[in-house]
């Protein structure tokens, strides 16, 4: 789900760019817990271990409207994100 914004450059020259709807729920580190924050409703739980952060962070997912392009990024105890899944464009690759 994506749309065309426009706005005007410096030079006044009419610009239009991609608008991506994308909603990104969170699963972050929290001390020894993890904490879950979701973009969509501001959301956010802690929990004992990433699993359950990610099983609570799939029901943000399974909440949005159907079609909503999202995304699960973890946090990893080296505080680098990685992406555990996205969501509504070509989740299941065929297989090879
Ligand atoms: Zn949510």
């Amino acid at each position: 789900m994506s749309d065309v914004g426009r706005a005007t450059n410096a030079m006044g020259k009419s610009i239009s760019f991609k608008i991506e709807m994308r909603k990104i729920i969170y699963v972050l580190t929290h001390g020894e817990k993890w904490r879950v924050q979701c973009d969509h409703c501001n959301g956010s739980s802690i929990t004992d271990t990433q699993t359950s952060a990610i099983t609570i962070a799939r029901k943000h997912v399974a909440s949005l409207p159907e079609g909503t392009l999202s995304q699960i990024l973890v946090q990893g105890r080296d505080s680098k994100f990685r992406t555990e899944w996205t969501y509504g464009e070509d989740p299941f690759p065929p297989r090879g």
